[in-house]
């Protein structure tokens, strides 16, 4: 889950991490009296979206009077951003940001994750900051720094120093480096975060540490114990396939082409995407209805994939490992009956009790399509879904 810029700064607030101040504002009117707060004669007004690449979309503005403030907040409130991490749609602004202005020396990079391949958490920093990170590891490696943390350990003084000292951060500044990253590191481990990054974190002018920007991810399946964290989630910056499934405990992505899948078992699923890209399909989505699936989870699955519009054929493919394919086919009965499908949906069940999914799908009366196994479910599919295309 995402948090916003001005959620994650507050964070970074609690945790001693320095951050401009700044107040948060849902109106140009609210937006203009936050800089009577605020030191200095410079403000900047930016974007509150869950994507990053909002400088160079128009969502950071600076501001140099009260006046060019509401006009910057007006201007963005109530439109979407889109920036190169959005898609064409963009994000809706609900809020904007108001900070007092920093003059700034240099930008630098920092993020702290975690390191799959090692099981540790990782630190990565980058004299190259205030750019894009990925772009910078492409063409430059050797600019980008590493600091794995042995969890045991902990994040040690000589890691911080080695950062530092490759950020070539001198004098005072590597202490208060030192600091940030023992606070962040703190502040992921407590909070569960999969994610922290800062980019940039700033020198400013006077030699000053401080993150200018914040963004940070919180590890969805801890949320059960971070209450204080998930009341921060905002919805309206969700995609609202995704945000449906998740309010069914339904695994969904939503893809680009035009044949929906509806699979228990997030490996089974790929492969079924895989034979549908095989025989010349594009699948709409993936979709894990999970290992327990139920009859209502079944019909709450079908609605889902059919409120895409692109969908032109549905492929159902279920093992009854643990779930029985006589409850599957009960639900997929009830879908078809109470959704209303207008396109053709094949089916491919084996495993458990098939044997009468397939006679209660074909007492049932409904043009169900059945298939004797994937790859036939799959070169169905696809001929019912218009044919075999060129996938974008
Ligand atoms: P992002 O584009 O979504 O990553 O948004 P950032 O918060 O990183 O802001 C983008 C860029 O705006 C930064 O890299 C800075 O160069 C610039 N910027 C943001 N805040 C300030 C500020 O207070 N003063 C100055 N001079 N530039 C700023
Ligand atoms: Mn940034």
């Amino acid at each position: 889950m995402n948090l916003h810029e001005y959620q994650a700064k507050a964070l970074f607030a609690e945790y001693g991490i320095p951050v401009p101040p700044g107040r948060v504002a849902t109106t140009a009117a609210e937006a203009q009296a936050a800089t009577a707060a605020l030191p200095g004669g410079v403000w900047v007004v930016k974007a509150q979206v869950h994507a990053g690449g909002r400088g160079k979309a128009g969502g950071v503005r600076l501001c140099r009077s009260p006046e060019a403030v509401a006009e910057a907040a007006a201007a963005m409130l109530g439109q979407r951003l889109v920036t190169k991490q959005t898609g064409a749609a963009g994000l809706p602004i609900h809020q904007v940001y108001v900070e007092a202005g920093s003059a700034i020396a240099r930008e630098i990079y920092l993020s702290v994750l975690l390191n799959r391949d090692r099981g540790r958490v990782a630190f990565v920093a980058s004299a190259a900051g205030g750019m894009d990170i990925e772009e910078v590891a492409a063409t430059e490696p050797e600019k980008i720094l590493r600091v794995d943390v042995d969890p045991a350990a902990g994040l040690q003084p000589y890691q911080c120093r080695r950062l530092a000292f490759g950020l070539g951060l001198e004098g005072g500044q590597i202490a208060q480096f030192e600091r940030i990253a023992r606070a962040l590191y703190r502040l992921y481990l407590e909070r569960d975060l999969s994610l922290v990054e800062i980019n940039p974190l700033i020198v400013t002018r006077a030699g000053e540490l401080v993150a200018l920007d914040a963004k940070i991810n919180v590890e969805a399946n801890a949320l059960y114990r971070q209450q204080a964290l998930a009341k921060l989630r905002d919805e309206s910056q969700e995609d609202a396939h995704e945000l449906e499934a998740s309010r069914h405990d339904l695994n969904y992505v939503s893809l680009d082409g035009n044949i929906a899948c509806m699979v228990n078992g997030a490996g089974l699923a790929m492969a079924t995407m895989d034979l549908i890209q095989l025989h010349g399909g594009a699948p709409a989505n993936f979709l894990d209805v999970g290992g327990t699936a139920t009859a209502e989870r079944v019909t709450a699955a079908f609605r889902l994939v059919l409120s895409n519009e692109r969908v032109r054929a549905v492929l159902v493919n279920i093992f009854g490992g643990i779930v029985r394919c006589d409850v599957i086919a009960e639900g997929i009965v009830q879908a078809v009956q109470q959704v209303g499908v207008k396109v053709p949906v094949i089916v491919r069940l084996e495993g458990t009790n098939a044997e009468q999914a397939r006679s209660a799908l074909a007492a049932s009366g409904l043009a169900i399509t059945a298939a004797r196994d994937l790859t036939d479910a799959a070169t169905k599919a696809v001929a019912l879904a218009g044919g075999a295309r060129v996938p974008a």
